[in-house]
């Protein structure tokens, strides 16, 4: 079996009517490193950096170095994405002096965190910047909603850089700098950010719980939670469209790009790259070698010229 899965996973990534489509591997823990590559992920899409700030004393640079060091290494030159630290909402690193607000969701998290607190976002940056040496990172950018949040990040890489080379550090100067497109704000003011981007990837999970106002830990309303809803097709449409026109990737990493049905909808939409847990890889793989691109974007038409249950929609794409 398990060479059958290896022999699986070495095919070409190309749906029944060849279209090409990368794979790309999150990963949360360190342990997912390793997976990553075991399940031939074209590159780690998404590295979660928020549980190095999770003890009680928040890690150094050095630390953070080492971290992002072995990530890049386990990976054996496929590139490794990482994201700065994106806490706030439901996750505070206890280590840092900041109170939470009366709105999680809605106060002081992701970049915004970050751009309040530059110190600690002065240290991960140069922690990856000395790490790129290493092999091919990019640096990706949580929750932006304003252009100008992201000339400030981009002040401070710059910084950082020419803090290193005064230090006599070795980097990589070009350094591509991307951002989360996970809120209604830059999804809908994709063209002012996409020229400003190297790439840029789609958080299906904060996106689907701000434009369609549905937490996404309540219970209670996650019956509402609908990928097919005609605001969030339009807006991942959109989000596809910009990065073609101002030819900066798109990728998919919310939970969306991890599931059989979901990514079939997002093919037929125009994404090419998925980065979900690497134990969706197989399924997943499995799920675009064998879709017809052409057949998901006709059911995909049908459905938006006659909207129907986004699950009726899912399980469409599913038998095709
Ligand atoms: C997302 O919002 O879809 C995402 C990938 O980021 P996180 O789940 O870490 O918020
Ligand atoms: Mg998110």
């Amino acid at each position: 079996h398990r060479t059958e899965l290896k022999r699986f996973l070495a095919r070409p990534s190309r749906t029944l009517d060849g279209e090409g489509f990368q794979l790309y591997g999150n990963a949360e823990l360190p342990a997912e490193f390793e997976r990553c590559r075991e399940a031939r992920a074209a590159g780690i899409g998404l590295m979660r950096t928020e549980y190095l700030f999770l003890g009680d004393r928040l890690p150094d640079e050095d630390t953070q170095y080492r971290a992002y060091r072995a990530a890049i290494e386990a990976m054996e030159g496929r590139p490794v994405t990482i994201r700065t630290l994106d806490a706030g909402g439901d996750k505070l690193p206890p280590g840092l002096a900041v109170t939470q607000g009366p709105n999680p969701a809605l106060g002081l998290r992701g970049l915004r965190l970050s751009l309040a607190v530059t110190e600690l976002f002065r240290e991960q940056i140069r922690a990856i910047l000395r790490a790129s040496v290493h092999g091919p990172v990019q640096i990706l950018l949580p929750m932006l909603t304003d252009v100008e949040e992201l000339h400030q990040a981009r002040r401070i890489i710059d910084d950082c850089r020419r803090e290193l080379q005064r230090r006599g550090e070795s980097i990589d100067p070009g350094l591509p700098v991307g951002g989360m497109i996970e809120t209604p704000a830059a999804a809908l003011a994709v063209r002012e950010f996409a020229p400003l981007l190297d790439f840029m990837s789609i958080g299906t999970n904060d996106l689907i719980q701000y434009v369609l106002a549905i937490d996404r830990q309540d219970e209670q309303v996650s019956y509402l939670y609908d990928p097919g809803h005609p605001a969030i097709l339009s807006l991942i449409e959109q989000i596809v469209l910009a990065g073609r026109e101002f030819d900066c990737p798109v990728t998919v990493c919310g939970e969306l790009a991890g599931d059989e049905a979901a990514v079939r909808l997002l093919l037929a939409l125009g994404v090419a790259n998925f980065s979900m847990p690497p134990a969706s890889i197989p399924a997943v793989k499995k799920s675009l070698i064998d879709a017809r691109a052409a057949r998901c974007r006709e059911i995909l038409a049908r459905h938006r010229a006659r909207p129907a249950s986004g699950r009726q929609l899912l399980g469409e794409l599913l038998r095709e």
